[in-house]
Protein backbone atom coordinates (compact mmCIF):
# COMPACT_ATOMS: atom_id res chain seq x y z
CA UNK A 1 0.00 0.00 0.00
CA UNK A 2 2.57 2.68 -0.91
CA UNK A 3 0.67 5.91 -1.15
CA UNK A 4 -0.72 7.19 2.40
CA UNK A 5 -1.91 10.94 1.90
CA UNK A 6 -4.10 12.09 4.70
CA UNK A 7 -7.54 13.18 4.34
CA UNK A 8 -8.80 13.69 7.69
CA UNK A 9 -7.43 13.49 11.69
CA UNK A 10 -9.92 13.15 14.18
CA UNK A 11 -9.38 12.69 17.98
CA UNK A 12 -8.85 9.36 18.17
CA UNK A 13 -8.24 8.26 14.70
CA UNK A 14 -6.48 9.51 10.88
CA UNK A 15 -8.29 8.75 7.93
CA UNK A 16 -5.66 7.92 4.70
CA UNK A 17 -6.27 7.87 1.28
CA UNK A 18 -4.32 4.47 0.36
CA UNK A 19 -4.40 5.05 -3.75
CA UNK A 20 -7.19 2.33 -3.76
CA UNK A 21 -10.74 3.31 -4.81
CA UNK A 22 -12.80 1.01 -2.27
CA UNK A 23 -9.97 1.11 0.76
CA UNK A 24 -9.21 3.70 2.90
CA UNK A 25 -6.61 3.47 5.91
CA UNK A 26 -7.64 4.16 9.67
CA UNK A 27 -4.44 4.79 12.33
CA UNK A 28 -6.08 4.41 15.67
CA UNK A 29 -3.99 7.20 18.34
CA UNK A 30 -3.10 6.93 21.58
CA UNK A 31 -4.87 10.18 21.96
CA UNK A 32 -8.09 10.87 24.03
CA UNK A 33 -10.40 13.41 24.71
CA UNK A 34 -13.92 13.69 26.34
CA UNK A 35 -16.45 16.14 26.91
CA UNK A 36 -16.21 17.30 23.49
CA UNK A 37 -13.09 17.94 23.97
CA UNK A 38 -12.58 19.76 26.35
CA UNK A 39 -10.45 17.52 28.83
CA UNK A 40 -7.76 15.91 26.50
CA UNK A 41 -4.59 13.33 27.06
CA UNK A 42 -3.04 10.35 25.90
CA UNK A 43 -3.53 6.69 26.87
CA UNK A 44 -0.54 4.61 26.58
CA UNK A 45 -0.76 2.07 24.04
CA UNK A 46 -5.21 3.12 23.28
CA UNK A 47 -4.34 3.23 19.66
CA UNK A 48 -3.01 -0.58 19.45
CA UNK A 49 -5.56 -1.66 22.04
CA UNK A 50 -8.51 -0.37 20.29
CA UNK A 51 -7.52 -1.66 16.49
CA UNK A 52 -7.16 -4.90 18.20
CA UNK A 53 -10.54 -4.55 19.95
CA UNK A 54 -12.38 -3.18 17.34
CA UNK A 55 -10.99 -5.57 14.54
CA UNK A 56 -11.82 -8.77 16.41
CA UNK A 57 -15.49 -7.28 17.24
CA UNK A 58 -16.23 -5.93 13.49
CA UNK A 59 -14.71 -9.58 12.44
CA UNK A 60 -17.44 -11.22 14.93
CA UNK A 61 -20.69 -9.19 14.10
CA UNK A 62 -19.59 -9.76 10.49
CA UNK A 63 -19.40 -13.42 10.88
CA UNK A 64 -23.34 -12.73 12.46
CA UNK A 65 -24.39 -11.34 9.15
CA UNK A 66 -23.41 -8.09 10.07
CA UNK A 67 -22.20 -5.44 7.15
CA UNK A 68 -18.87 -3.46 8.56
CA UNK A 69 -16.23 -1.28 6.91
CA UNK A 70 -13.24 -3.78 7.96
CA UNK A 71 -10.97 -5.20 5.74
CA UNK A 72 -8.27 -6.62 7.30
CA UNK A 73 -5.33 -5.08 10.24
CA UNK A 74 -2.05 -3.96 9.21
CA UNK A 75 1.10 -2.82 11.64
CA UNK A 76 0.68 -1.74 14.65
CA UNK A 77 -2.30 0.47 15.33
CA UNK A 78 -3.39 0.37 11.83
CA UNK A 79 -6.72 -1.11 9.68
CA UNK A 80 -7.99 -1.03 5.88
CA UNK A 81 -11.31 -0.50 5.49
CA UNK A 82 -13.97 -0.39 2.80
CA UNK A 83 -14.74 3.34 2.08
CA UNK A 84 -18.32 4.43 3.09
CA UNK A 85 -20.21 8.14 2.84
CA UNK A 86 -20.68 8.54 6.31
CA UNK A 87 -24.37 9.30 7.90
CA UNK A 88 -23.54 11.94 10.62
CA UNK A 89 -25.40 10.37 13.12
CA UNK A 90 -24.43 8.22 16.05
CA UNK A 91 -26.37 5.70 17.43
CA UNK A 92 -26.49 4.83 21.36
CA UNK A 93 -28.00 1.46 22.33
CA UNK A 94 -28.33 1.26 26.14
CA UNK A 95 -28.54 -1.67 27.99
CA UNK A 96 -28.17 0.16 31.35
CA UNK A 97 -28.17 3.85 32.87
CA UNK A 98 -24.81 5.72 32.93
CA UNK A 99 -23.37 9.21 31.62
CA UNK A 100 -25.64 11.42 29.82
CA UNK A 101 -28.72 9.36 30.47
CA UNK A 102 -28.86 8.98 34.25
CA UNK A 103 -27.80 12.31 34.27
CA UNK A 104 -31.04 13.57 32.23
CA UNK A 105 -33.46 11.17 33.35
CA UNK A 106 -32.35 11.39 37.11
CA UNK A 107 -31.76 7.70 36.93
CA UNK A 108 -28.95 6.23 39.23
CA UNK A 109 -26.37 4.92 37.33
CA UNK A 110 -26.07 1.13 36.82
CA UNK A 111 -29.92 1.04 36.95
CA UNK A 112 -31.00 -1.70 34.81
CA UNK A 113 -33.13 -0.29 32.00
CA UNK A 114 -36.74 -2.22 31.93
CA UNK A 115 -36.36 -2.12 27.95
CA UNK A 116 -32.94 -1.30 26.19
CA UNK A 117 -33.00 2.53 24.85
CA UNK A 118 -31.68 3.55 21.35
CA UNK A 119 -30.68 7.04 20.86
CA UNK A 120 -30.09 9.18 17.69
CA UNK A 121 -27.31 12.27 18.20
CA UNK A 122 -26.16 14.56 15.42
CA UNK A 123 -22.27 14.16 14.80
CA UNK A 124 -21.69 18.42 14.93
CA UNK A 125 -18.87 19.29 16.99
CA UNK A 126 -20.24 22.78 16.90
CA UNK A 127 -23.31 21.97 18.45
CA UNK A 128 -22.30 19.56 20.96
CA UNK A 129 -23.50 16.68 19.31
CA UNK A 130 -27.16 17.19 19.76
CA UNK A 131 -29.76 13.94 20.45
CA UNK A 132 -32.19 14.09 17.73
CA UNK A 133 -34.71 11.42 16.66
CA UNK A 134 -36.12 10.42 13.50
CA UNK A 135 -38.06 13.37 12.86
CA UNK A 136 -34.72 15.59 12.64
CA UNK A 137 -32.38 12.95 10.59
CA UNK A 138 -35.23 13.39 8.00
CA UNK A 139 -35.88 16.69 7.93
CA UNK A 140 -32.22 17.40 7.97
CA UNK A 141 -31.96 15.25 5.32
CA UNK A 142 -28.78 13.37 6.90
CA UNK A 143 -30.67 10.01 6.10
CA UNK A 144 -33.75 8.58 4.13
CA UNK A 145 -36.55 6.92 6.80
CA UNK A 146 -35.55 3.23 5.52
CA UNK A 147 -31.47 4.00 6.29
CA UNK A 148 -32.78 5.19 9.79
CA UNK A 149 -34.54 1.75 10.46
CA UNK A 150 -31.57 -0.16 8.66
CA UNK A 151 -29.20 1.64 11.14
CA UNK A 152 -31.55 0.53 14.30
CA UNK A 153 -32.14 -2.97 13.15
CA UNK A 154 -28.32 -3.38 12.69
CA UNK A 155 -27.66 -1.39 16.20
CA UNK A 156 -30.16 -3.62 18.10
CA UNK A 157 -27.88 -6.68 16.41
CA UNK A 158 -25.28 -5.32 17.46
CA UNK A 159 -26.45 -5.15 21.05
CA UNK A 160 -27.64 -8.64 21.20
CA UNK A 161 -24.60 -10.36 19.59
CA UNK A 162 -22.17 -8.36 22.18
CA UNK A 163 -23.96 -8.64 24.99
CA UNK A 164 -24.07 -12.30 24.94
CA UNK A 165 -20.54 -12.52 23.69
CA UNK A 166 -18.69 -9.77 26.53
CA UNK A 167 -20.94 -12.09 28.93
CA UNK A 168 -19.03 -14.74 28.11
CA UNK A 169 -16.01 -12.71 29.35
CA UNK A 170 -17.16 -11.57 31.81
CA UNK A 171 -17.97 -7.68 31.07
CA UNK A 172 -21.77 -6.21 30.95
CA UNK A 173 -22.35 -4.46 28.29
CA UNK A 174 -24.09 -1.24 29.66
CA UNK A 175 -23.99 0.94 26.73
CA UNK A 176 -22.56 1.71 22.94
CA UNK A 177 -22.10 4.01 20.04
CA UNK A 178 -22.33 3.14 16.80
CA UNK A 179 -21.26 5.24 13.30
CA UNK A 180 -22.89 3.91 9.68
CA UNK A 181 -22.27 4.82 6.57
CA UNK A 182 -23.39 3.54 2.64
CA UNK A 183 -21.50 1.35 0.52
CA UNK A 184 -21.28 2.20 -3.41
CA UNK A 185 -24.10 0.09 -4.03
CA UNK A 186 -25.89 2.40 -1.06
CA UNK A 187 -26.17 -0.36 1.59
CA UNK A 188 -25.74 0.85 5.29
CA UNK A 189 -22.73 -0.80 6.65
CA UNK A 190 -21.16 -0.36 10.12
CA UNK A 191 -18.33 2.09 10.42
CA UNK A 192 -15.70 3.78 12.85
CA UNK A 193 -14.65 1.84 15.80
CA UNK A 194 -16.41 -0.73 19.30
CA UNK A 195 -13.99 0.22 21.91
CA UNK A 196 -13.29 0.80 25.48
CA UNK A 197 -13.73 4.47 23.93
CA UNK A 198 -17.29 3.78 22.87
CA UNK A 199 -18.79 1.17 24.98
CA UNK A 200 -19.13 1.56 28.43
CA UNK A 201 -17.48 -2.23 30.16
CA UNK A 202 -18.60 -3.01 33.77
CA UNK A 203 -17.01 -6.35 35.51
CA UNK A 204 -19.71 -8.36 35.92
CA UNK A 205 -18.69 -9.63 38.95
CA UNK A 206 -17.00 -6.30 40.89
CA UNK A 207 -18.81 -3.39 38.95
CA UNK A 208 -15.56 -2.08 38.32
CA UNK A 209 -15.43 0.16 34.67
CA UNK A 210 -13.15 -0.70 32.07
CA UNK A 211 -13.77 1.96 29.78
CA UNK A 212 -13.27 5.66 28.67
CA UNK A 213 -14.87 6.77 31.78
CA UNK A 214 -11.96 5.62 34.12
CA UNK A 215 -9.84 8.77 31.48
CA UNK A 216 -13.10 10.62 32.38
CA UNK A 217 -13.38 10.50 35.56
CA UNK A 218 -9.52 10.45 36.58
CA UNK A 219 -10.35 6.62 37.86
CA UNK A 220 -6.76 6.09 37.45
CA UNK A 221 -5.75 2.19 35.96
CA UNK A 222 -7.05 3.20 32.54
CA UNK A 223 -3.98 1.75 30.57
CA UNK A 224 -5.03 -1.30 32.56
CA UNK A 225 -9.06 -1.71 31.86
CA UNK A 226 -8.14 -1.40 27.79
CA UNK A 227 -5.71 -4.09 28.16
CA UNK A 228 -8.13 -5.64 30.20
CA UNK A 229 -10.85 -5.59 27.78
CA UNK A 230 -8.33 -6.98 25.32
CA UNK A 231 -7.08 -9.96 27.11
CA UNK A 232 -10.73 -11.26 27.74
CA UNK A 233 -11.53 -10.64 24.27
CA UNK A 234 -8.87 -12.74 23.35
CA UNK A 235 -9.49 -15.31 25.58
CA UNK A 236 -13.33 -15.73 24.58
CA UNK A 237 -12.90 -15.51 20.99
CA UNK A 238 -10.34 -18.07 20.87
CA UNK A 239 -12.82 -20.59 22.94
CA UNK A 240 -15.86 -19.68 20.43
CA UNK A 241 -13.42 -20.10 17.56
CA UNK A 242 -12.66 -23.28 19.24
N1 LIG B 1 -20.15 7.82 23.21
C1 LIG B 1 -19.16 7.91 22.26
N2 LIG B 1 -18.92 9.12 21.65
C2 LIG B 1 -19.62 10.23 21.95
C3 LIG B 1 -20.63 10.14 22.93
C4 LIG B 1 -20.86 8.92 23.54
O1 LIG B 1 -18.52 6.92 21.93
O2 LIG B 1 -19.36 11.29 21.35
C5 LIG B 1 -20.44 6.53 23.86
C6 LIG B 1 -19.99 6.49 25.32
O3 LIG B 1 -18.70 5.95 25.44
C7 LIG B 1 -21.01 5.59 25.94
C8 LIG B 1 -22.27 5.82 25.12
O4 LIG B 1 -21.84 6.36 23.87
O5 LIG B 1 -20.62 4.24 25.80
C9 LIG B 1 -23.28 6.75 25.77
O6 LIG B 1 -22.62 7.94 26.14
P1 LIG B 1 -23.36 9.07 26.97
O7 LIG B 1 -24.47 9.64 26.15
O8 LIG B 1 -23.72 8.56 28.31
O9 LIG B 1 -22.33 10.26 27.04
P2 LIG B 1 -21.09 10.55 27.98
O10 LIG B 1 -21.46 10.18 29.37
O11 LIG B 1 -20.01 9.72 27.39
O12 LIG B 1 -20.88 12.01 27.78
Amino acid sequence: MPVKEKLYEGKAKIIFDTGRSDAYLVEYKDDATAFNAQKRGTIGDKGPVNRDVSAMLFRYLEERGIPTHYVESVGEREMVVRRLRMIPVEVVVRNVAAGSLAKRLGLEEGTVLRRPVLEFYYKDDDLGDPMINEYHIQALELATLEQVREMADLAWRVNEELSALLEKAGLRLIDFKLEFGLDEAGRVVLGDEISPDTCRFWDARTGEKLDKDRFRRDLGGVEEAYQEVLRRLREVLHDVAG
